[in-house]
């Protein structure tokens, strides 16, 4: 199956970075702390932002939840009412008695339909938010420059487009219900029992004042923070499982599938011992909270209390009835908003980093369109830099003419790929320009750039979706026959004819793809696009001799006539290109023909006898 994630992505998100995020929450320092708490207060602020749209429908909500919270106490009032009228001496008055069974019945049916109304707002709402927001990021992630991914694990978008935006939903289709029976329920009860008798509802509220301290106690600012860090590190545990099994061929392919995997079960086992520590030091504290908040503990105490009211003639017995069945009432919700209050902190974090995706710069579109007069290329004293005053590239000026080959030479790291990936606009310099036909590709709309510069980079993306939909991506409108006629040059035609569907045959439900046969679809892809201008990765991690073969036959029926920049990773494939440029930390450092180059005895005449030994000549095709 064709692999979408590059090893490095594996072995970045599973060697430490997990532990690394682990171990720094336990002792952080004064600036950790500052940018915890400054992301919480970020969080909260994204959460009201995010939430303001929908205000007065979450009010509403919120209001039919409290009076069908309200109403859902009835039913007790009911029967504390039934249980006086029962006990009292002398016979029954079945009025009465009926008319408590009827007022608990319609205040039982009122809340049902109060609560389901609220929950059917709060869930309305909800999809409304979750459409707008995943299309928001959607939208978002169609305009962030290409390479921004190249540094981003599809793991990772997914946590948000997915996992955060699901977050969100508890707190917007739950909390509200939950949160305002947690203070109406509990308020409409003291009230009700401190009217019975004030002696035994303060004997009542004994759980909720020690469970309200032992809660303050495990909801410190330290606590808090570790508890954040703990999701941090369950995302990044996601995160790394994602890209373990999304790339496990990869991971296969270079032998490297036991090392990967220890790392992360290392990453795993940092984490396990992390949470460990983490839930060791509130598991005390988190027994004692339950114990005294449990109904049983609550009936003791409130049994207690009123027995002995009871036996010393200060209270009657009837009256203990509406302690029994409401006592539970006012402990219930301390422990609710406990856990009320998680979500809400998960939310805040989610919003946060919805936040930050959405706040992820666009390419920005051109100011003043222009179009390209032709197919020649210009770097203009190009700089870049991934992170402010790390330069990668420096002054690079080079011209690739119309329908000539540039082939990119250089040891890894020397930013051939950062050169190339700049003329599709993956990035844009930061210092000179890049032009195509004379115009700057800044100034080029999205829509002509694509049509004129095709790429092909090591990892060919395929989507769940037919192999015809797959080759004619950037041209949905193409015809089968030109799909066919792609397919055949690029040598995948044969192979498409083998599968039941042919090319309807869905990607990853009827078939899949080996990394050979994802690009040669890569290369019919562009063929398909028929750009002028061509960047191609031609590194071959494929094997078998008979796959490169191929993909080199493919390669030169797609690049002959055109205008390509080739990263080359051997170099008896560059001997016959119009001009090879030698890279060495972000420079050109020679430029010339394989005869000038090899004549001058410079860096290409040590590469080459670097990889093909002292004296030796050129050998194999060119690809051209
Ligand atoms: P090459 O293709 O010659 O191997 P690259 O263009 O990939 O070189 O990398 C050039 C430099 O830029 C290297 O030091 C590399 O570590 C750095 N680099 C590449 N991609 C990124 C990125 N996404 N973020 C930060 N640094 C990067």
């Amino acid at each position: 199956m064709a692999t979408t994630e590059p090893v490095s992505t594996l072995t970045d998100g599973t060697d430490g970075s997990a532990s690394d995020d682990v171990t720094p929450a336990s002792e952080p320092s004064g600036t950790a702390r500052d940018a915890t708490a400054d992301q919480a207060a970020q969080g909260r602020r994204m959460l009201i932002g995010l939430l303001r749209p929908y205000r007065g429908r979450l009010a509403a909500a919120l209001l039919l939840q409290a009076v069908g919270a309200l109403a859902g106490l009835a039913p007790l009032l009911a029967v504390i009412e039934l249980g006086r009228e029962l006990l009292a001496p002398g016979p029954v008055d079945h009025g009465r008695a009926w008319t408590s069974v009827v007022w608990g019945a319609a205040g039982l049916l009122l809340r049902v339909l109060l609560t389901a109304a609220a929950g059917g707002l709060g869930h309305l709402v909800d999809g409304e938010l979750h459409l707008s927001l995943r299309r928001s990021l959607a939208q978002r992630l169609g305009r962030v420059p290409l390479g921004w991914y190249s540094h981003r694990s599809s793991g990772e978008v997914n946590g948000v487009v997915q996992g955060d935006v699901d977050t969100l939903h508890h707190l917007i289709a739950h909390a509200p219900g939950e949160f305002t029976s947690a203070v109406v329920v509990p308020a409409a009860s003291f009230v009700y029992l401190a009217c019975v008798d004030w002696r035994l509802t303060l004997v009542a509220l004994i759980p909720v004042v020690l469970g309200v301290s032992v809660h303050r106690l495990l909801s410190t600012e330290e606590r808090r923070r570790e508890g954040m860090a703990v999701g941090q590190a369950m995302g990044r545990i996601g995160a790394s499982s994602v890209e373990f099994v999304e790339g496990i061929s990869v991971v296969k392919t270079f032998g490297g599938a036991g090392r990967v995997h220890q790392r992360y079960r290392r990453a795993a086992d940092d984490f396990a011992d992390f949470f460990l520590g983490y839930v060791a030091g509130s598991a005390g504290l988190a027994s004692l909270s339950a114990l005294v908040l449990s109904p049983p503990f609550v009936l003791l105490l409130v049994l207690t209390g009123g027995t002995v009211l009871i036996t010393e003639g200060s209270m009657p017995p009837a009256d203990l009835l509406p302690f029994l069945l409401l006592s539970v009432a006012l402990t219930a919700p301390v422990a609710a908003l406990g856990h009320g209050m998680d979500n809400i902190h998960a939310a805040e974090r989610s919003a946060d980093r919805i936040h930050e995706m959405l706040s992820v710069e666009p390419l920005p579109r051109p100011v003043h369109p222009a179009a390209p007069h032709g197919d020649r290329v210009e770097y203009r004293a190009v700089g870049y830099a991934y992170d402010d005053g790390h330069p990668v590239l420096h002054d690079i000026d080079l011209v690739l003419e119309p329908g000539t080959t540039t082939a990119l030479v250089g040891p890894s790291g020397a930013g051939k790929s950062t050169l190339a990936q700049l003329l599709p606009r993956f990035f844009d310099p930061t210092q000179g320009s890049v032009l195509l036909g004379g115009a700057d590709v800044r100034d080029i709309p999205d829509e002509e750039l694509y049509q004129r510069v095709a790429f092909i980079f090591q990892d060919v993306r395929l989507l769940r979706a037919t192999i015809a939909e797959n080759i004619a991506l950037a041209v949905p409108d193409a015809a089968r026959s030109e799909v066919v006629t792609a397919a055949r040059a690029a040598g995948l035609h044969d192979l498409v004819q083998t599968l039941p569907h042919g090319y309807d045959s869905v990607l990853g439900e009827d078939t899949g793809l080996s990394g050979g046969e994802a690009q040669r679809l890569g290369i019919a892809r562009a063929l398909l696009i028929d750009a002028p201008v061509l960047v191609l990765d031609e590194a071959m991690s494929f094997a078998d001799a008979k796959t490169e073969a191929e993909i080199r036959r493919a390669l030169g029926v797609l690049c002959a006539g055109r205008t390509q920049l080739v990263i080359a990773h051997r170099l008896q494939t560059i001997t016959r290109a119009d001009r090879i440029v030698v890279m060495e930390a972000g420079r050109i450092v020679e430029s010339g023909t394989y005869s000038e180059l090899m004549a001058a005895g410079g860096r290409l005449a040590d590469m080459w006898q670097a990889q093909h030994g002292p004296g030796a000549g050129p050998q194999g095709e060119a690809h051209r």
